[in-house]
């Protein structure tokens, strides 16, 4: 049927949108992408702020970085990078330290001008009897990478604000995305490649799709039969569909729900140009109720310019439990979790004709960069063979 797309895609976020690009480039296809939401791009979409001239991040700061070069080539067809390299402040009881934890801070707290090996030894003994072993959960993995006076600074209030979770119950890879360093780069990200799509993020999602045979349809949901698009008729047609949207909820949660975080956002604007001198500012106490804030012009500094001079935008994070009719944000993956993501992954692999994937296909812990990557390999190795009928 000539109305028919030789492939639907659920989800306009990056996984999906990779996924399209390379069906309809690669094997002709006829491709129908469909979002709930009201415009393409996942959580990476960002709008313009007129009032400041600020690019909003609307699901929260997103930073591209990359080591994978297959990934870096991939991405750069589609937009440039402006030079910004990632550093993150954190303020601690009335004073600002830089992030990740590294010789500077270190210094600064303890009042103290160690030298590389002088600062590793003092956190050694801090560690006291966690060093030089592999601690599974956060909290024992951060006192043994740091040491206890600097995990209870940086680390423990922000963490019990941010996951609401007993860091002893947490893994302890969520931290081994933090590093320590013993000298002072506070650069955050060790990759390779980094930067900010020059003209933002949804010029550069957009430009994905560009081809003539990819189509969208926004605030259209897979599970509503009301409209075309819908599980029940696709599958009856046995229309080859891409998922990018939560596996427990395509499986209408029969075997109970996947936990996520999710993180609401409390705009503030002021009367200043720039209100905290750095786009990212960490609130490391349990006094303040956020975790962080951002302060979305910081991140285009070479768009001055055009950029209002009197005012500026900050959103405060707030982190809490989602529940089904919230935005999955981070998943939370303690071990009952991935128990029953496995399950769910059974019954994924058994429907045949339907690739999971994504952040929320996958309920897994993706950087922009990883869910490009496991796209591209998803098109190689899942979506390429349906598409082998297409002329
Ligand atoms: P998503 O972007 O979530 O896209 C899935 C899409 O599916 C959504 O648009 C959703 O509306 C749609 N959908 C779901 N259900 C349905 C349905 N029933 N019907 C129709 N459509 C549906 N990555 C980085 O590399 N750097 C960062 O700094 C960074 N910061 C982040 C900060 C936050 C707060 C969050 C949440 C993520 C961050 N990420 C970052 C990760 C990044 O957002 C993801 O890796 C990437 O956007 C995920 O793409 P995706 O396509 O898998 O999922
Ligand atoms: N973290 C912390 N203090 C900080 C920053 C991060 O304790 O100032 C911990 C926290 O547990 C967080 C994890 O390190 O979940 C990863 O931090 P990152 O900034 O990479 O998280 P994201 O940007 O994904 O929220």
């Amino acid at each position: 049927n000539g109305d028919t797309p030789d492939l639907v895609v659920v989800g306009a976020g990056l996984f999906g949108l990779t996924v399209a690009q390379q069906a309809a480039e690669r094997a002709g296809a006829r491709v129908h992408i469909i979002d709930v939401r009201d415009h393409i791009g996942g959580n990476a979409y960002s709008y313009m702020d007129e009032e400041t001239g600020a690019e909003i991040h609307k699901y929260g700061a997103h930073l591209f970085h990359t080591s994978n070069r297959r990934v870096w080539d991939y991405v750069n067809r589609f937009t440039s990078f402006t030079g910004y390299v990632h550093r993150v402040y954190a303020t601690h009881d009335g004073e600002v330290y830089p992030l990740p934890i590294n010789l500077g801070t270190i210094n600064q707290f303890f009042h103290a001008h160690y030298t590389p090996a002088e600062a590793r030894q003092l956190i050694e003994q801090q560690a006291g009897e966690l060093a030089g072993t592999d601690p599974a959960n956060l909290n024992d993995k951060g006192i043994q990478l740091i040491g206890r006076p600097l995990y209870e600074a940086f680390i423990k209030n922000y963490t019990g604000k941010q996951w609401q979770t007993d860091p002893a119950e947490l893994p302890a890879s969520i931290i081994k995305r933090l590093p320590v360093r013993f000298t002072y780069d506070n650069r955050y990200f060790k990759d390779t490649w980094e930067g900010l799509p020059a003209d933002g993020y949804t010029a550069w999602m957009e430009r994905m799709i560009a081809d003539p045979r990819i189509t969208v349809s926004l605030g259209v949901d897979f599970f509503d039969e009301s409209q075309p698009y819908n599980k029940k008729a696709l599958r009856a047609a046995g229309v080859p569909i891409v998922y990018t949207g939560p596996i427990d909820r395509y499986f209408d949660y029969a075997l109970g729900d996947l936990k996520w975080r999710t993180v609401d956002f409390k705009e503030v604007r002021y009367d200043e140009g720039d209100h905290f001198g750095c786009p990212v500012m960490n609130f490391s106490d349990a006094d303040v109720p956020y975790t962080r804030a951002i302060e979305f012009k910081n991140f285009n500094p070479e768009r001055r310019e055009r950029q209002n001079p009197n005012r500026t935008v900050v959103w405060e994070e707030y982190s809490r439990f989602a529940g089904r009719d919230d935005e999955p944000y981070y998943p939370i993956n303690t071990d009952a979790d991935k128990a029953l993501y496995a399950r769910y992954a059974e019954l994924a692999a058994a429907e045949h004709g339907v690739v999971f994937g994504g952040r929320l296909g996958t309920y897994q812990y993706y950087d922009m960069h990883q869910v490009i990557d496991t796209a591209l390999k998803a098109y190689d190795d899942q979506v390429m063979p349906l598409l082998a009928h297409v002329a």
